[in-house]
C-alpha cells in the first residue's frame, strides 16, 4: 500500500491495513466523509452552530456540567494546559508512576518548573489510593496543589480507579486539585468528571473519540477555575480564560481545527447513537475476549490486578528471551496489522493490542488470529487455541439479535 505521498507503507498488501496500536485508532469511514467538507468562516454563522454543538457535546462525553475546552494539539498540549493553568512556579504537585504515560507528564510538569513528587510503581498497578492518602494526610501545610493520576495509562493496559482517589483525597481532607489524564479512556471506558470530583480532565482526539490526531480536551471544575485566578504559570496559547469567553458563543479566540470539528461532531452523533453505557459495555467485551485469548495461549497479561483491566487495550508480556519487537515486526510484514510497542521501562518485554474506538467482534478476531499466526511464525512458545477462547467468549456473551431489530 502506498500513502498518496509515495510514502510505501507495505508494498503487496491488499485488503484495509488492521490498525490495533491503542491510539491512534481507526477513524471509520462516516468520520472521514464527515471531514470531507470545505473550511469555513470560523467567526461566520454557521461555525456558530457547529461549535456550540461540539462544546456542548463534548460536556456530555466528560459527564460534566462544566465547561469543555478543545485546543488544536495534540494530547500533550492538553497536558500542559492543564498544568500552566492552575499552577504557580514552585509549585508542588504529587504524580504517580504507573507508566511511560505518567512518567512523561512528570517531564513535563518538572520542565514547567513544577516540584513533583512521584509516587514510585511496578507498572503493573493502578494508581494506589492509600499512598495518596498517606502522603496527604503527611501534608499538613498543604504543600501539595495537584494530585495528578492518569486514568487510564496506555503503556501498560492498567486503569487507575479514580473514585478510589477521590475518596482517599477527601478522607485526607486535602484541597488539592485533583487532575486525571483520560486521554486514552474517554469515549471507550466509563468516566464521569463530576460524579468522581475531578478538577481538571485532559483528554485528546486519537483514541476513543476515533478522529486523527489533531484536537485535544480540558473539562474545567469551578475549582480549578477559581485557582486559574491566581494561578502565577505563565501562558498564552492555552490560557481558558481567552477560550472560554468567545466560546460562550460557539466561537474560538484563534483559528480552530474547523476540519477535526466536524469528525468531532459525526463522532459525538455516533457515540450518543450506541449511547454511552453501551459503548463502554462493548469496550469491556472485547478486553474479556482478548484476556481469554491470552489465557489460552499461556501468556502473561502486564496488568496485575484483575479490578484495574483496561477496557481499552490489552497489554502481553512475551516468554523470556523473546522479544515483543521481533513479533510485531512478523506481525506487520506478514498480515499487514500493526500492534503497540512497549514503551520505557517495558520495550521489547510486552506487545499491545488496542481494542478502543470503532471496533466489533470481527475486528477482534481478526487481531487476535493475526497475533496467533505472528507468534507460531516468530517460534514464541505458546498454547494454540487463544482465536478459539476469544470466539467462545464472544459468543457466549453475544448481543441478543432483538436488540438490533428496535
Ligand atoms: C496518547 C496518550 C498521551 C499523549 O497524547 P499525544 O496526543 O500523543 O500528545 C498521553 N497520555 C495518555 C494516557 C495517552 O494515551
Amino acid at each position: 500500500m502506498k500513502l498518496a505521498n509515495g510514502l510505501a507503507l507495505n508494498s503487496h498488501a491488499s485488503g484495509r491495513h488492521f490498525l490495533q496500536i491503542p491510539g491512534p485508532s481507526n477513524v471509520p469511514d462516516r468520520i472521514l466523509r464527515a471531514m470531507d467538507n470545505a473550511t469555513i468562516d470560523h467567526r461566520g454563522p454557521e461555525f456558530q452552530e457547529l461549535g456550540r454543538s461540539v462544546l456542548s457535546g463534548m460536556r456530555k462525553i466528560f459527564q460534566t456540567s462544566g465547561p469543555v475546552v478543545i485546543y488544536p494539539s495534540s494530547g500533550t498540549g492538553a497536558w500542559e494546559a492543564a498544568l500552566v493553568n492552575t499552577l504557580s512556579p514552585g509549585d508542588t504537585v504529587l504524580m504517580c508512576e504507573t507508566g511511560q504515560f505518567a512518567t512523561l507528564w512528570h517531564k513535563i510538569a518538572s520542565r514547567l518548573g513544577l516540584n513533583v513528587e512521584f509516587i514510585p510503581g511496578d507498572w503493573r498497578h493502578g494508581a494506589d489510593a492509600t499512598e495518596i492518602e498517606a502522603r496527604l494526610r503527611a501534608d499538613s501545610a498543604h504543600r501539595f496543589k495537584a494530585v495528578c493520576v492518569v486514568h487510564n495509562e496506555t503503556s501498560t493496559g492498567v486503569t487507575s480507579r479514580i473514585p478510589l482517589v477521590r475518596q482517599a483525597m477527601d478522607r485526607a481532607g486535602h484541597p488539592a486539585l485533583l487532575m486525571v489524564d483520560t486521554i486514552s479512556g474517554l469515549a471507550s471506558a466509563d468516566y464521569r468528571h463530576d460524579e468522581w470530583g475531578v478538577d481538571v480532565s485532559v483528554s485528546g482526539s486519537q483514541k476513543g473519540l476515533m478522529l486523527p490526531p489533531g484536537i485535544s480536551f480540558n473539562a474545567i471544575s469551578e475549582k480549578a477555575l477559581a485557582a486559574s485566578k491566581d494561578a502565577k504559570m505563565p501562558r498564552s496559547y492555552w490560557d481558558w480564560s481567552e477560550m472560554l469567553g468567545p466560546n460562550a458563543n460557539g466561537f474560538f479566540p484563534y483559528t480552530p481545527a474547523t476540519t477535526l470539528l466536524y469528525g468531532l461532531h459525526e463522532a459525538l452523533a455516533m457515540l450518543f447513537e450506541e449511547g454511552l453505557p453501551q459503548v463502554f459495555a462493548r469496550h469491556q467485551r472485547f478486553a474479556a475476549a482478548t484476556r481469554a485469548a491470552a489465557n489460552a495461549w499461556g501468556l502473561e497479561i502486564l496488568c496485575a490486578n484483575p479490578e484495574e483491566y483496561s477496557p481499552v487495550l490489552t497489554t502481553i508480556m512475551m516468554p523470556d528471551g523473546h522479544n515483543a519487537d521481533a513479533l510485531r515486526k512478523i506481525a506487520h510484514e506478514r498480515f499487514n496489522m500493526s500492534l503497540g510497542q512497549g514503551l520505557g521501562k517495558v520495550a521489547g518485554k510486552v506487545f499491545r493490542i488496542g481494542h478502543l474506538g470503532d471496533f466489533n467482534d470481527l475486528s477482534l478476531i481478526g487481531t487476535l488470529g493475526g497475533v496467533e499466526m505472528s507468534l507460531a511464525i516468530a517460534g514464541v512458545p505458546f498454547n494454540a487455541g487463544g482465536v478459539q477462547a476469544a470466539i467462545r467468549y464472544l459468543a457466549d456473551s453475544a448481543v441478543p439479535l432483538s436488540s438490533f431489530s428496535a
